[in-house]
């Protein structure tokens, strides 16, 4: 299974673009380089942005029943290449294969999902008010969209906005991140392969603020679909402002988990663990700040220690692993700086705490306990597998807590007690709240943040509505 040549995808053909510009791929398990990836030019992007307005004119008049037949087909690629394409994700990424297959999987589900939404977008006939009108609201594809993903989920942060907007017949021109371009390359082979038109996909790379600032300097795009950091959120926001369009911002998180006295305290330990450290804490709903009430909290320390210490870091590759390295050499300071500022603010560290291996960029699974709120792993995204644990002793405490970052996307409660749980649905500021679990995502189910986690939804009819203009008329009949 060779890791792909790298293209870019301009005008339904696939290229090296006509820059001189390029980069390196790097596998974070060994550091090693497995590709080169070619940069646009102003040129090229200004292709992919004239074949998108073409593309789009060709796709938004095929009826929702011929696009989800390319889309389908597309799904079936994707199944065909599957073994392939996770290996990649996991050599470009470094989190552990069986990871990279239900990643993949999700994707594909995504796609046959969305296709199928697509045929059930309705308008509304709404009653007038005049004898002899009629009011129509119809909803229509909303133009050219430009996305740009970050590299934690290179399958579906891709696809949940590829089949999205495709789905609701817009085009679209996806800046995937520059470290794991491999697999959104793969999607859009799928999709060419399936017999999409030109210019309705379009792949670009290069330096990011680059490609962002001309891309939404153009009049074309109307719509802009961003998942990462909400810094780089705001400042993409700024930029669509210029030319009036749209956004959806899928942006970071801290998501506390409340562990509570009345839960099944094994559960929670266990799931704990593995949630943390799925994709090495590397996930935008990490459940990030535990707290954990007073009277469980020594017993339920013993048993998410006794989950940390049995996590098997590794190559991703090797099937036996549940957890790869971070995706950068860059990452390894950053976590290595929330430990010791946690630590000289009173955290104990009671697992890990540092890199491991001198091959590759893994830093071990770590646990702090008596995390003061000012540490800064406290209030920063850490984006990292550290878990920062606190105490709590009340409900109204831990809500208060809970919501004193200006994050809100997810968060997490372990609880026996309903009025708990609905307290908790009202109260805590977050746009995904899972109880006694950690799922707070399917397909058909709205992804997304609140405050400065961002807007607009991913996945659902939600996910789909943001590709759709509304347009209304009214007729006199006779
Ligand atoms: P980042 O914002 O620095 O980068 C994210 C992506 O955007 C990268 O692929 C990068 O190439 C691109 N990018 C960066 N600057 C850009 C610019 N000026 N113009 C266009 N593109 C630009 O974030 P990161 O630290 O690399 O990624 C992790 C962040 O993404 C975390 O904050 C995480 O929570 C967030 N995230 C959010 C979601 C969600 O659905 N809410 C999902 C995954 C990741």
């Amino acid at each position: 299974m060779p890791y792909p040549d790298l293209k870019m995808l301009i005008a339904g053909e696939w290229t090296d673009g006509s820059s001189v510009k390029s980069e390196p791929v790097i596998c974070p398990a060994d550091g090693s380089t497995i590709g080169t990836l070619p940069h646009a030019s102003p040129a090229d992007l200004d292709a992919a942005l004239q074949s998108s307005l073409d593309g789009f004119n060709v796709w938004r008049k095929m009826t929702p029943h011929s696009r989800q037949a390319v889309l389908e087909k597309a799904a079936g690629h994707l199944e065909d290449r599957f073994e392939d394409i996770s290996a990649n994700l996991t050599r470009e990424m470094g989190k552990p294969i069986g990871e990279s297959r239900i990643e993949l999987r999700v994707a594909i589900d995504l796609l046959r999902w969305y296709a199928e939404e697509g045929k059930r977008v309705y308008g509304r006939i709404i009653p007038s008010r005049f004898p002899n009108m009629q009011h129509e609201a119809r909803k229509e594809p909303v133009g050219p969209v430009v996305a740009f993903v970050a590299w934690n989920f290179p399958a579906t942060n891709t696809m949940r906005k590829v089949a999205g907007a495709l789905a609701a017949g817009c085009s679209i021109t996806i800046k995937p991140s520059e470290e794991t371009p491999a697999t959104a390359i793969a999607i859009g082979r799928a999709l060419t392969d399936a017999g999409l038109p030109a210019g309705v996909l379009n792949i670009v790379f290069g330096v990011p603020p680059e490609v962002s600032e001309h891309l939404l300097a153009s009049p074309i795009p109307r719509k802009l679909s961003f998942t990462g950091s909400v810094p780089v959120g705001i400042h993409l926001q700024q930029l669509a402002a210029r030319n009036m369009i749209r956004c959806t911002m899928e942006l970071g998180g801290h998501s506390p988990v409340m562990v509570f006295e009345d839960c099944d305290i094994e559960a929670a330990a266990k799931l704990c663990a593995a949630g943390k450290f799925r994709n090495a804490g590397q996930v935008c709903i990490s459940p990030t700040r535990f707290f954990v009430q007073d009277s469980i909290h020594d017993r339920f320390l013993a048993l998410f220690t006794e989950q940390v210490e049995a996590v098997k870091v590794g190559n991703g590759l090797d099937e036996e692993v549940n957890m790869g390295p971070l995706v950068a050499e860059r990452r390894i300071d950053i976590m290595d700086g929330f430990v010791s500022d946690a630590v000289s603010n009173g955290a104990e560290l009671l697992v890990g705490g540092s890199r491991i291996q001198s091959e590759g960029s893994f830093f071990a699974p770590t646990l702090l306990q008596e995390v003061p709120d000012t540490a800064r792993i406290m209030t920063e995204e850490p984006f990292g597998p550290i878990a920062p644990t606190a105490r709590f002793s009340s409900l109204e405490e831990v809500i208060d807590r809970a919501n004193s970052l200006p994050f809100g996307l997810a968060a997490y409660a372990f609880t026996g007690s309903a009025r708990t749980a609905g307290v908790l649905k009202q109260e805590i500021e977050a746009g995904m709240l899972a109880i006694n679990s950690l799922h707070v995502h399917s397909v058909e189910t709205p992804f997304g943040g609140l405050k400065s986690s961002g807007y607009g939804h991913e996945g659902g009819i939600e996910g789909l509505e943001v590709f759709l203009a509304t347009r209304y008329s009214s007729e006199i009949y006779s």
